[in-house]
Formats: C-alpha cells, sequence, structure tokens
C-alpha cells in the first residue's frame, strides 16, 4: 500500500515552513509595510506566492481543481523538488529509463541520489520484466517516466501498471503532451496516490523563456511541494506571460497545428535524403532521426549553421530535429542536401 508519510523524507515531513509576509497578510487593499518591498517602481511588489490567479485559469482548462496544482519555476524545478521531498541524500533511489531527459539524471546527482537507469527497448518501450525486479529494490522512492520521452519521441506504454504496483511516487513528466494524441495521464489522479503528473509551458506553449511548470497530484503531495519552495518561486511577469498565453488559446492552437503540420512535412522530406536511415515516431515536437554518421552530420550542419541535437552518445547515429518554423525546415532540408 502507498502511504506517502513512508515516502516523504522525515525532516520535510516534519519541517515548519517559512512565512512569508504574503502569507500572513493576503489582503489586496491596506497600506503595505510589512515586506520591506520599495514603495517606489513598477515591479516592486512581490508577486502572489502561490499564483493563484494563474491556477484557477488553469484549474477551469484542466478539470482540476486548484489544491491539485503547484506551480514552479520550469518543470525542472518540479523535478529537483520531487528529489529533495523524496529521497535521502547517500540513501534512496530513484529510477528511470534510458534514453530519457537528461535531467533526471544531473538532478539526482546534484541530490546525491542513486539514479537506477534501465534501458528501453528497440522500439523504445518499457522492458517489463526487467522493470518488475527493480521494483522491490529497497529505498526506491521516485520514478520519473518521461511520456512522450525525449529523445525518443514515442509515448509509454504500460505506466497505468506502475502506478499500481509501485508504493513510492511515480512522475509521469508531460512536457510534450499538448503534441500527443494520447491522452494525459491527468484523468488518472483521483485513482492513484501517488501520482504527479509535471507539464510546461516551455513547449507548446511557447514560453520556455518565461520558467513556468506546472505539476499535478493529490492535496497530500501539492501540500508538501508548497511548504520547500521558495516563498515565491514564480515571478509577477511569468506568471502574467502563462495567464496571458491561457487567454489566446487561438494562437496556441494555430501554432500548434502548423508545428505538427510541418512535423509530417518534415518526416516526410527527411526520408527522401540519403543521409537519412529512419525516423522514429513521435508525439512531440521532435523527430529523433538516425542518420549513416550523426557526429559528421551534425558537424556539417552546425558549419551551415543549422543546429540540432546529436544525441549519438545516447541513441547510436541518431540527431534530435526540433520542428521549426516553415522557413527554418526548409532550411534544415537544403542543409543537409549538402551533407554526405
Ligand atoms: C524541455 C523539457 C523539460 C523542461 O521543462 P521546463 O519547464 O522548461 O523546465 C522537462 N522535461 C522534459 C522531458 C523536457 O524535454
Amino acid at each position: 500500500m502507498f502511504n506517502l508519510e513512508n515516502i516523504v523524507r522525515k525532516n520535510i515531513l516534519h519541517l515548519m515552513p517559512y512565512s512569508s509576509a504574503r502569507n500572513e497578510f493576503s489582503g489586496k487593499n491596506g497600506t503595505f509595510l510589512d515586506a520591506n518591498e520599495n514603495p517606489f517602481g513598477t515591479l516592486n511588489r512581490y508577486p502572489d506566492p502561490y499564483q493563484m490567479e494563474l491556477k484557477q485559469i488553469l484549474s477551469a482548462y484542466k478539470s482540476i481543481p486548484l489544491e491539485n496544482i503547484f506551480i514552479g519555476n520550469g518543470s525542472d524545478e518540479i523535478i529537483d523538488l520531487a528529489f529533495r521531498i523524496f529521497c535521502t541524500p547517500g540513501k534512496d533511489k530513484a529510477l528511470t529509463f534510458s534514453p530519457t531527459y537528461g535531467m533526471y539524471d544531473v538532478s539526482a546527482a546534484i541530490n546525491e541520489v542513486e539514479l537506477i537507469k534501465l534501458p528501453l527497448n528497440d522500439s523504445f518501450q518499457i522492458n517489463q520484466e526487467e522493470f518488475e525486479k527493480t521494483l522491490k529494490i529497497p529505498n526506491l522512492k521516485l520514478i520519473f517516466i518521461c511520456s512522450p520521452n525525449n529523445p525518443s519521441g514515442n509515448c509509454i506504454d504500460n505506466i497505468e501498471k506502475i502506478m499500481q504496483n509501485f508504493n513510492g511516487i511515480v512522475l509521469v513528466d508531460e512536457a510534450y503532451i499538448d503534441f500527443s494524441k494520447q491522452e494525459s495521464y491527468l484523468s488518472k489522479l483521483k485513482q492513484y496516490p501517488n501520482l504527479i503528473v509535471s507539464q510546461t509551458f516551455s513547449k507548446a506553449w511557447g514560453l520556455a523563456a518565461a520558467r513556468v511548470g506546472i505539476a499535478y497530484a493529490n492535496n497530500p503531495i501539492i501540500s508538501i511541494f508548497n511548504k520547500v519552495k521558495p516563498p515565491y518561486n514564480v515571478s509577477k511577469l511569468n506568471q502574467e506571460a502563462a495567464i496571458d498565453a491561457l487567454n489566446n488559446k487561438v494562437d496556441f492552437e494555430k501554432n500548434k497545428k502548423i508545428i505538427l503540420d510541418q512535423k509530417k512535412w518534415l518526416e516526410q522530406a527527411l526520408m527522401e535524403l540519403p543521409v537519412i536511415k529512419k525516423i522514429y515516431p513521435s508525439d512531440a515536437n521532435f523527430l529523433l532521426a538516425e542518420t549513416t554518421n550523426a557526429n559528421s552530420i551534425y558537424n556539417q550542419l552546425v558549419s551551415q549553421q543549422v543546429i540540432t541535437r546529436n544525441r549519438n552518445n545516447i541513441v547510436n547515429n541518431c540527431i534530435r530535429i526540433t520542428v521549426g518554423s516553415p522557413a527554418e525546415n526548409q532550411q534544415l532540408i537544403n542543409a543537409l542536401k549538402n551533407t554526405i
């Protein structure tokens, strides 16, 4: 049975959180002499520590209660907070798959947590037999599943089984879910008290510079995230950028459609090139392409000022290509025609 109290680090479970000026008085009207702010300027006041306006819009849009939403300074902050909340340094372990998003590794190392990495199979899916063996590993607290997966682009199958069989936290990183036809695991939150779904404004919402990430989970988990976060962790400018984006879904849908149409175009154009051997199926806004020689092709593209991501170190001879604007994609294809 999953029991959150057994999974959260004891020091975090008993933590008395910092109480900011805006925690102690959250009214709108008055003369504010409580937070040592400067009375002059336009960004002189601290932002809402709990980003209530943004959460209200998200709550209505996703049909998720407000108290099940946490906003972070990018979803990278959510990954880091998960390590800090659930994994005692030098003792507890986490698990993910390979190849996947590199920040799980880095964040684990920063937090002195051993990250077990299970290889995905040739279709970038979980090897169930291998996986079931690892569930018994002592002190395993946290599993990261990136779906759609970066850098392979596919959605991972059978995630629900993991929530059912694992007594620790399952964090499903849905950074690319807006590009996918597959349904988000948000719909499973009610069923699984050990599920965290993370999403971001950085990809489909076009706000990578704003650093706004979201964790959705049941309230006991969200309450702990709120205890641990820095008091004003999302700036006012960034909250407003996310609110503006959510209030402009026409542009969101329009741009998403262009990107998805371009993905199809790009896939076809790439397949006609002799240096491209294979394109993996993608549910995201990028394509993983197997080439004849990734290091060489990557460098030949750089010399023509087209930058892709060389993933040769983690998937043999593969480059990851982000779907750009129609002009950018054409530029890539032209440059690839010059490569050998
Ligand atoms: C890009 C990416 C992120 C980073 O999201 P931020 O909100 O920009 O921090 C997280 N997870 C995956 C899998 C990504 O590819």
